[in-house]
């Protein structure tokens, strides 16, 4: 029996099993198939604190394992949870057909960046095409250089204001007539001079595989069916997150998009079953408040242990 096994291993699952791990609680972790988590995918994080030269985001992600082990974390890698009975407890987890049992269950399974589906887009990703405005805006590759934003919502239009700061322009590419955003992140993206949308219009196609690297995307406008080309050294796509919780539905309550609800810090609706990181928040979405929520998983899983034998 576990006293405390983490799903996922990005910076909220990692930052619960360092303060599980220096509670004494030994908890184990599962890494999921995509160890690192989200912030793996990215190049240099520059905004997470204490690293004024930023830091690639695979190392950070390593350095956060390595001081949750020194405090006798157990790690097990590339092991996906199957199907879980949070139904009475012990709480149960399936890796296939191994089955582990525990006391409490912190759930830190991340969630993804919503992709266009074009076969060049994931050729392309790193290369110019990326999915984080904030943590890739500022490299030298797009700097004083055309920009594509696709999406129509807040994220879209705070990205693009913020690449404003980069870039030499930078389209909003969106495919209706009127954005989704909220009126204020509209109007402070729309009233940007280097910002220019273009309406009813998606990215068909993004180059040039040819030379490695993002030069431009092909555009369809849907209203008039024109397909156009738009020269460009990046392309950060921005049309929504999918929360990685498939696993979890109908196990614990979660919103109709799939994000898990917490109550009372990151309590779910079932005893000895938290959730942290990107899985809850649909609005910061950063590495350090994944990294903070962790914690307050973990201070929520100890004092929710305590509770219980007491
Ligand atoms: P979102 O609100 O779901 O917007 C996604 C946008 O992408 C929509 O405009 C949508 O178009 C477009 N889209 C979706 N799939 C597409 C596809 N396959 N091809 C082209 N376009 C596509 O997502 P979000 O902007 O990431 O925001 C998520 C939540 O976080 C929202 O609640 C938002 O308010 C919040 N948020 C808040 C802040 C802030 O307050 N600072 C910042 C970022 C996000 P349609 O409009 O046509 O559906």
């Amino acid at each position: 029996m576990e006293n405390v096994v983490i799903i996922g291993s990005g910076c909220a699952g990692w930052t619960a099993a360092l303060y599980t791990a220096r509670a004494n609680l030994k908890p184990l972790l599962l890494t999921g198939q995509q160890p690192g988590g989200l912030l793996t995918t990215t190049s240099i994080v520059e905004n997470y604190p204490g690293f004024p030269e930023g830091i690639d985001g695979t190392d950070l992600m390593m350095r956060m394992q390595k001081q949750a082990e020194r405090f006798g974390a157990q790690t097990r890698y590339g092991v996906t949870v199957t199907k879980v009975d949070f139904g009475k407890a012990p709480l149960k987890l399936w890796l296939d057909d191994e089955v582990i049992e525990a006391k409490a269950v912190i759930i830190a399974t991340g969630a993804s960046h919503r992709h266009l589906g074009l076969k060049n887009e994931e050729l392309l990703e790193r290369k110019g095409v990326t999915y984080c405005a904030t943590c890739d805006g500022a490299l030298p590759m797009f700097r004083s250089k055309p920009l594509v934003v696709v999406g129509g919502g807040d994220s879209a239009c705070e990205e693009a204001t913020y690449l404003t700061h980069f870039a030499s322009k930078v389209y909003l590419v969106h495919r209706r007539d009127q954005l989704r955003a909220s009126k204020i992140m509209a109007d402070r993206a729309l009233s940007n001079p280097k910002i220019e949308p273009v309406w009813d219009s998606v990215v068909t196609d993004v180059y040039d595989i040819a030379k490695d690297t993002v030069t431009g995307v092909q555009l369809k406008n849907l209203k008039t069916g024109a397909i156009t080309e738009l020269p460009c050294a990046g392309v950060f796509v921005a049309i929504g997150h999918v929360p990685s919780t498939d696993l979890f539905r109908g196990k614990v309550e979660m919103a109709d998009d799939g994000y898990i609800v917490c109550h009372k810090g990151t309590y779910t609706n079932v005893p000895g079953v938290f959730a942290a990181g990107d899985c809850v928040d649909r609005v910061y979405r950063q590495a350090v408040t994944a990294a903070g929520t962790g914690c307050a998983a973990a201070i929520d899983a100890e004092r929710y242990l305590a509770t219980q034998h007491a």
